[in-house]
């Protein structure tokens, strides 16, 4: 019995600490993300090269720089009101590292067939168009995510710090490794609902091999006819600051979609050249 009651405290010590730990790491996370805004360290921002390299900035001035002339009334108001996608480009919503959603952000969302993941109202028919398509030219696709919570995406990035920080990285090192792959709270283009990871039914690991599949070249040379982009190309990875993914899908309506994909500027200069 009191072996049992010894064990049982021992439990709850270890989960208390647990609790601990997870409180610790969580409020790194928010000390670092708060800090994100003011500090330009380049190294924050930027993705792993395709051959493992990590880039290295000119200059953090030139990177700030470039997000105050982004920060314009429209993005703010596209933030905070939620203005349904039109075919005006201002009405494109700009989501990456330097340009987080607010916490409060809640998109409409409807549930894609038998897929299980939700998606923006305002991208539903244009997808579905999109995927019938395909499969009608004998694809098969797998929808891998739609819509990501904050919530989901802050357990996502919790997980892979602590995994980091039993293996005995500081809280502030594990958070710096983890968003070179994973997105920072609010960053991912997931949470707008307007984002989807699409692969081949019969190959679902987002790799570099995904490129090579029917459905991913029929997707890349088609999206932009429904309204969508690749958006993190090949060799744009110093503007969007991730790597290459031939999988990840942004809806930005058919007339953008059409002049980004012709051109093969990425969201961020797109939209800055019509600022
Ligand atoms: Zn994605």
């Amino acid at each position: 019995m009191g072996r049992l009651r010894e064990r049982e405290k021992r439990k709850k010590r270890a989960r208390r600490l647990r609790i601990q730990k997870a409180a610790t790491a969580a409020l790194g996370v928010l000390v670092l993300a708060l800090g994100w805004k003011v500090v330009t360290l380049a190294i924050h921002i930027l993705p792993e090269s395709s051959d493992g390299e990590i880039r290295t900035a000119e200059s953090g001035q030139t990177e700030s720089e470039w997000s105050d002339s982004q920060e314009t009334d429209a993005q703010e108001r596209l933030r905070t009101e939620r203005t349904p996608l039109s075919d005006l480009s201002e009405d494109i919503l700009l989501v990456n590292k330097e340009n987080p959603l607010p916490d409060t952000y809640r998109p409409e969302l409807v549930k894609l067939r038998s897929y299980g993941v939700e998606v923006a109202q305002e991208m539903y028919e244009d997808l579905t168009d999109m995927l019938n398509d395909g499969e009608a030219e004998g694809l098969v696709f797998w929808v891998a995510s739609g819509y990501r919570s904050m919530e989901r995406q802050r357990e996502l990035l919790d997980e892979d710090i602590e995994a980091l920080m039993r293996r005995g990285s500081s809280p502030s090192e594990a958070y710096e490794e983890v968003v070179q792959e994973t997105m920072p709270v609010g960053c991912s283009e997931h949470a707008t609902g307007l984002a989807v990871d699409i692969v081949a039914k019969d190959y679902q690991i987002l790799d570099e091999k995904q490129e090579r599949t029917e459905e991913i070249q029929w997707l890349q040379e088609n999206c932009s006819r429904y309204g969508f982009i690749l958006r993190y190309p090949k060799g744009k990875e110093d503007i969007t600051k991730v790597s290459y993914e031939s999988w990840h899908f942004r809806y930005v309506g058919k007339a953008a979609a059409e002049e980004i994909m012709e051109s093969g500027l990425t969201l961020e200069e797109y939209l800055e050249g019509k600022a």
